[in-house]
């Protein structure tokens, strides 16, 4: 019995993404992108609808992160067996690269609910005897290589993606393109939508637009015009696609390099950003195209850790199928909700003394500022002014940072380096732990273990964040500037505490970082640490607001849900 077959009985959103996270174990995602993409897969189980995931295998992971006692940080590659997850399906596709055929072949995973859903999730793989041995690399390293690797791996995602789906037999009813990456596939949809009448394929009327705009949907995930992904046309000459004319390429793509985002702006019919600001941004970077948002989320039982878990089944029963229900938080009593925090604060304080030595105190107030180390978010800032940080937190501060940076991204590097040199001008006066490999593991167990989650990023360089959303679902206030989704989500003294301005900007200007830094410092001195030490009770309540007026709502499955509504229905 080929039971992969039942996955295509009925018609399915074809969800498409370069990077999935849906565990450690299976190391194919680098940070938040590919953890949403995760976490939306798991709400879809949940919420049983139905949906077929793409992705490469990435044999060789993103990396794992080792730190020198300086900072440098030395990159590892990770070597799993899909054969322990996977199936390998026995059916084959080709795509065209460099005028040679390159093999494809897919592996099945599940996402199973526990609601009874099932999800498959097929991870392309080029590595097949056969396939020239270069082209047996292609699908090894997420975001490694050069231009042209990137090039190839986008057209086995996208062309290489669609054409599996229709070899397997999945009947598709919508495309969804979580972020650029997959948008070739757009080509192989329209390759398929030639006006039968037409006698030139380089007039645009040749092509039906209209039937493939009708079936994509795109999310795009980045407000910065650098971080869109482009290519030169002589390399889209030399190595593909070539299923449609150049011409045609470049009308939809943009004149001078083909923008994916473009091209995928120009062949979705429905197009979003990842928070309400976000969209903004997007539409004052797009115009003429209608840009809607539909804010990030995260999946309700993975993020949240054993002890509030057991807290919420026992007050709140039903709340991870149905996380609105969050809303009731107060029936929780404070004592219990302070306790199981305090279980998550004493599990986090015994992984870090386990693999560092260092002891933490479970009764400070306890910082946590873990993300991918790029020089937008700041990490460093709470080091501004080393006397300041001092004279507020001796003795009432203590930090756990974490975070990789991109192999090429030289300025997020020195910033991890840059974190180690202010830990050693502090002098042990204030802790501070910078662990290595963040990874959703070590997610689980920071976030949650954390009395505040800190977030700086400069505005309005955040699309959404999703940390500070896992923080939430534990309880953990967020004390974050007013970026992404936390100007949706922020309620002062009572979600949490803002850092800095309100977010007037709508396009990428430079900001004032010395305003933000002031606010950090004054409201750790004047609200925050008071409030720890002095007003326990009022303390739960913000943890209690966190819960209630942020976690019911900026989960995935409420994601999911408007996007069905919003999106795939339309
Ligand atoms: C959630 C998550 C992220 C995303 O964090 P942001 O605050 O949204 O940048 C990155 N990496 C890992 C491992 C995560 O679990």
């Amino acid at each position: 019995m080929k039971d992969w077959r039942l996955f295509t009985r009925d018609s399915r959103i074809a969800y498409f993404s370069m990077e999935i996270g849906l565990s450690s174990d299976i190391p194919t995602y680098s940070g938040g992108l590919g953890v949403l993409a995760g976490d939306t897969i798991k709400s879809t189980a949940d919420l049983k609808v139905p949906m077929v995931a793409v992705t490469l295998l990435h044999r060789k992971g993103f990396f794992r992160q080792e730190l020198t006692a300086e900072g440098a940080q030395r990159e590892h590659a990770v070597s799993w067996n899909p054969e322990s997850f996977m199936e390998r399906l026995p059916i084959k596709t080709l795509v065209t690269i460099e005028d040679r055929d390159v093999k494809i072949q897919a592996w099945l995973y599940r996402v199973k609910s526990p609601a009874g859903g099932v999800v498959p999730v097929l991870f392309l793989d080029t590595d097949i005897p056969g396939n020239l041995d270069s082209d047996r690399r292609l699908t090894d390293h997420l975001y490694g290589g050069d231009l042209e690797y990137r090039l190839k791996q986008e057209i086995i995602l996208g062309i290489g993606g669609a054409r599996i789906l229709s070899t397997l037999g999945f009947d598709i009813r919508k495309y969804h393109m979580n972020e650029g990456h997959a948008s070739f596939l757009t080509l192989e949809l329209l390759s398929h939508n030639r006006n039968p009448e037409a006698k030139h394929l380089d007039d645009p009327n040749a092509w039906d637009l209209k039937s493939v705009s009708k079936r994509c949907v795109f999310t795009t995930h980045t407000p910065v015009e650098a971080g869109h992904d482009r290519f030169p046309y002589e390399m889209i000459e030399k190595i593909g696609p070539s299923l449609v004319p150049i011409e045609i390429i470049k009308k939809l793509g943009g004149d001078d390099m083909l923008n994916m985002t473009m091209l995928a702006l120009n062949l979705s019919h429905y197009v979003n950003g990842v928070a309400k600001k976000h969209g903004e941004i997007s539409q004052a970077l797009f115009p003429g195209f209608e840009i809607h948002a539909i804010t990030n989320g995260v999946h309700p039982f993975t993020w949240t850790s054993p002890y509030m878990v057991a807290l919420y089944d026992r007050y709140i029963p039903g709340w991870a199928h149905e996380p609105e229900l969050l809303v009731r938080v107060d029936n929780i009593p404070d004592e219990e909700l302070w306790d199981a925090h305090c279980g998550a604060k004493a599990l986090l304080f015994q992984y870090i003394e386990e693999t560092t030595g260092q002891r933490f105190d479970p009764d400070v107030l306890t910082v946590g500022f873990a993300r991918r180390s790029a020089t937008y978010k700041r990490g460093d800032m709470i080091f501004t002014d080393i006397e300041r940080l001092l004279k507020i937190g001796e003795g009432k501060l203590q930090f756990v940072f974490a975070g990789k940076s991109h192999p090429k991204d030289e300025p997020g590097k020195e910033l991890i380096q840059k974190i180690h040199e202010r830990v050693v001008e502090l002098g042990g006066r204030i802790k501070v732990i910078y662990l290595q490999n963040y990874d959703m593991e070590l997610a689980y167990k920071l976030i949650p273990g954390v009395d505040i989650w800190l977030n700086n990023p400069m505005r309005p360089r955040e699309a959404s964040g999703t940390s500070g959303m896992k923080a939430a679902f534990n309880g953990v206030p967020n004390f974050s500037v007013l970026d992404g989704w936390w100007i949706e989500g922020h309620i002062e003294n009572v979600t949490g505490w803002s850092i800095g301005p309100a977010p007037t900007e709508s396009t990428l200007v430079e900001i004032n970082s010395e305003e933000d830094v002031r606010d950090l410092y004054q409201k750790l001195e004047d609200v925050i640490i008071p409030t720890y030490y002095g007003d326990r009770k009022k303390w739960i309540s913000i943890m209690k607001g966190a819960i209630g007026k942020n976690a019911y709502y900026f989960n995935t499955h409420v994601m999911m849900r408007r996007y069905v509504t919003e999106a795939y229905l339309r």
